[in-house]
């Protein structure tokens, strides 16, 4: 169920019409070429015995050094007599060292040597019903070795399938031996058209549907089609369509349900092709069974939908969430037309937190999706949009001309709404929010500052009783609330108070310590010890990250080298806000660190989230190059969560991915986090990515995950986060354990 390169590559190939253009020499180039850049190789050849000769030539080579093809070459079996009886005998022959390899080690003077090529990568193209040797399709490493996947090796074989096919409906095949034995030899189903039914058919064909040669032939595609298909036409008119087009020499390709004889239905993919054979215009139906890819292409989908929708929407309600909230804030800013207004309502609800601490979470959270599902009508009814921001916090935007005067009613239908309560497990809620709200033009440009207004506003409110909703400036400066925090924050790093909290990883293999997460702890003098919930979405959105990521990196240094004076090199992973990446002090910092405490840079590791590159991406980018250069290594953090994934992945120097826990938690229960987890596994290793599950809680999941693959794992089952003390206790523990196993 795994999404592979390889086999989208290979799909791509064969639905794109230049496989099938009617000059055969260009779609081999083609699919020479495809193959080339999907394996990542310089040069990939088709080789064919030629008729009634022993010899194989050089149908076409194509190298992509200058993006070129060379023909006509000859490799004879007298000259390599030990590449030949491979090949006779080999399906697929992988070549890591060429050179040194019994099966190619022939070719090293005249061959490899001259062009430097280290690995070789041959699928045989044969004849099953007589065991001879039809052709080879060969790719050619140069430079270096390279070890070929099992997905590569299938991925060779499909394609010199689909050559084989090609040349079968070719003119080039037009001698009836070459054309029986590619017939016969191909492992796709190929079946032959005399008018509207069958002549005939291959092995492949006959075991796809079960049955033999005199029970196929005569039958028309309706007699091995359901009557109906999964759209409701009917399967005979079709088909009829199908051929009559094919015969006016349009080529189809199309998706199929097929029956074999015993009733049962596949999905195929089927392509529809002209030949002319011995001077006559044939047709051919060249036949895949899809059924697998089908699946497994319905279950990418769900994943990737899914994927999107928890992206996009809190996870609780069902809402939108923040990043959809600056999206949609932003979007409707730039298509802003004169004299609009935009209006953003922050809602915060009055003791929610009474509920949750009294009556458990499970309530608050059934309060939170009762009052999303009382409240969102009435937005919508009025042309508005809500969003959940996370915890018992909720957002509205309206966009109109005369605002202001018009939400002033909404303040009131929201407070009504509220007051008439929300009924949960039979009991009623009677609720109460403090709202805040912001206006554009007039208060902000853009989302951030229209946020930061509406909650300003809102805290305003809080404290004082009967304050307008809408944000003033003057109400700005006199709330001192949060800039109280953010100034005994500030003073907090000064004065040392911040602390972190160490919790490791393990290898899920072996067992064995990889390295540990530093998270970062406030040890407030008067409110006890903080988490980073408490302060860090403040500081991150004022200066205040940089002296906190700063003391941050200090402690991590310390830390290291106390570690390594009790025998311990064991890695840090430091966490840094996408706020810190432009920040190339930061960086200038980092390195000379490392330096004047002589620590190895691998004892390094930076954790940014998939939204790193939001803020200047090209200095981002730079920097976090920087770092990779230095050696130290770099992951991913909350995989998953955010969408822009692949094409960002491609763009960073990564070495690890880490698996959002949302996933790792439910993923005995939840088939589709098991497919994301999966397939995020199989997507790291491809960009030789290490792949670290966190949140794991049991046994159950941690081997579930190294039945998967899963390089190493991180969560509450191997350790929660500890204080430097404990951290230092744990690791003598678990040395000592693993010293005396
Ligand atoms: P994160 O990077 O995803 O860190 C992992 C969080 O998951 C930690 O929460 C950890 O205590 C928690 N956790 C670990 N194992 C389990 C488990 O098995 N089950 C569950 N339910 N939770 C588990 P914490 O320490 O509250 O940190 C929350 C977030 O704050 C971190 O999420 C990270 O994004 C951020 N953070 C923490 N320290 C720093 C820091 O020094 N700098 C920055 N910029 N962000 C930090
Ligand atoms: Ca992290
Ligand atoms: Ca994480």
């Amino acid at each position: 169920m795994t999404i592979i390169k390889h086999q989208l590559d290979y799909l791509a190939t064969v639905q794109d019409p230049r496989t099938y253009q009617d000059d055969v020499l260009e779609s081999v180039r083609f699919i020479l070429r495809s193959c080339a850049n999907s394996l990542n190789v310089s040069r990939v050849g088709l080789w064919m015995v030629a008729d009634g000769a022993e010899d194989m030539t050089c149908i076409s080579l194509y190298r992509s050094e200058d993006d070129s093809f060379e023909e006509g070459a000859i490799l004879s079996p007298e000259a390599y007599p030990k590449y030949f009886n491979a090949l006779v005998n080999s399906r697929v022959i992988d070549a890591t060292d060429a050179r040194t390899d019994l099966r190619t080690d022939e070719l090293t003077e005249t061959y490899l040597d001259v062009l430097d090529v280290r690995s070789l990568l041959d699928a045989t193209i044969r004849n099953v019903t007589n065991g001879d040797l039809q052709g080879v399709l060969c790719a050619e490493m140069q430079g270096e070795q390279r070890t070929w996947l099992t997905e590569e090796q299938m991925f060779v074989a499909s394609i010199s399938d689909l050559l084989a096919q090609r040349l079968v409906t070719s003119s080039w095949a037009e001698s009836e031996r070459s054309y029986q034995a590619l017939f016969d030899g191909s492992s796709e189903a190929i079946m032959v058209f005399d008018g509207a039914c069958f002549k005939t058919a291959n092995p492949a064909a006959l075991e796809m549907f079960g049955c033999e040669h005199n029970e196929l032939v005569g039958l028309s595609p309706a007699d091995v089609s359901p009557e109906f298909q999964p759209d409701g036409t009917s399967s005979e008119a079709g088909a009829v369509a199908h051929v009559e087009k094919c015969f006016r020499g349009e080529s189809q390709r199309f998706d199929w349900v097929l029956q074999r004889l015993d009733g049962s239905t596949f999905d195929a993919e089927i392509m529809l092709n002209l030949a002319k054979i011995s001077g006559e215009d044939t047709l051919f139906a060249m036949v895949r069974d899809v059924s697998h890819e089908a699946e497994a292409k319905r279950q990418a989908l769900l994943a990737q939908k899914q994927l999107e929708y928890r992206a996009t929407h809190d996870s609780l309600t069902g809402l939108l969430n923040r990043d959809q909230l600056h999206q949609h804030v932003d979007r409707i800013i730039g298509q802003q037309r004169v004299q609009e207004q935009i209006a953003l309502l922050l809602l915060d609800l009055n003791r929610f937190k009474e509920i949750n601490d009294t009556l458990g979470h499970s309530t608050g959270d059934k309060v939170l999706v009762a009052l999303a599902s009382v409240l969102e009508p009435h937005v919508v009814s009025m042309g508005g949009a809500l969003f959940r921001l996370g915890g018992d916090e909720f957002v509205a935007v309206f966009e109109s001309a005369k605002l202001a005067t018009e939400l002033d009613d909404l303040f009131d239908i929201f407070n009504e709404c509220l007051a008439s309560s929300v009924e949960v497990d039979g009991v009623s809620f009677e609720m109460s929010a403090s709202i805040g709200a912001a206006l554009f033009p007039d208060n902000g440009s853009d989302s951030h500052e229209l946020l930061r207004c509406a909650d300003i506003a809102m805290y305003h409110g809080k404290n004082h009783d009967g304050a307008s909703p809408w944000y003033s400036k003057d109400a700005d400066a006199t709330d001192r609330r949060r800039i109280a925090i953010m100034s005994e924050l500030r003073q907090g790093i000064r004065d040392g108070e911040l602390v972190l909290h160490y919790q490791p990883r393990i290898n899920i293999n072996s067992g064995a310590v990889t390295g540990c997460e530093a998270l970062v702890r406030w040890q407030h003098p008067d409110r006890g010890l903080l988490y980073p919930i408490d302060f860090l979405f403040a500081a991150e959105m004022t200066e205040v990250i940089h002296p906190l990521t700063e003391c941050v990196l200090w402690n991590a240094f310390y830390q290291i080298n106390h570690l390594r004076s009790r025998g311990f090199d064991v890695p840090i992973a430091v966490n840094i806000s996408a706020r810190n990446l432009p920040d190339t002090r930061l960086f200038d910092l980092i390195e000379t660190q490392l330096a004047e405490r002589n620590i190895p840079p691998e004892l390094l590791e930076i954790e940014i989230t998939e939204s790193a590159l939001i803020n200047n991406p090209r200095r981002s980018l730079q920097n976090l190059n920087r770092l990779e250069a230095l050696g130290v290594s770099i992951a991913i953090d909350d995989f998953g969560t955010g969408y822009s994934s692949l094409s960002l992945l491609k763009q960073l120097p990564l070495d690890t991915i880490k698996i959002d826990r949302s996933f790792v938690n439910d993923m005995l229960e939840n088939a589709t986090d098991q497919v994301i987890v999966n397939s995020t596994i199989s997507l790291a290793h491809n960009f030789s990515a290490k792949v670290v599950a966190e949140g794991v809680e049991d046994q159950e999941t941690l081997d579930a995950l190294g039945a998967q693959k899963c390089d190493e794992a991180q969560g509450y089952f191997i350790a929660r986060p500890m204080s430097a003390e404990l951290f230092d206790a744990w690791l003598e523990d678990r040395f000592r354990e693993a010293g005396a196993a």
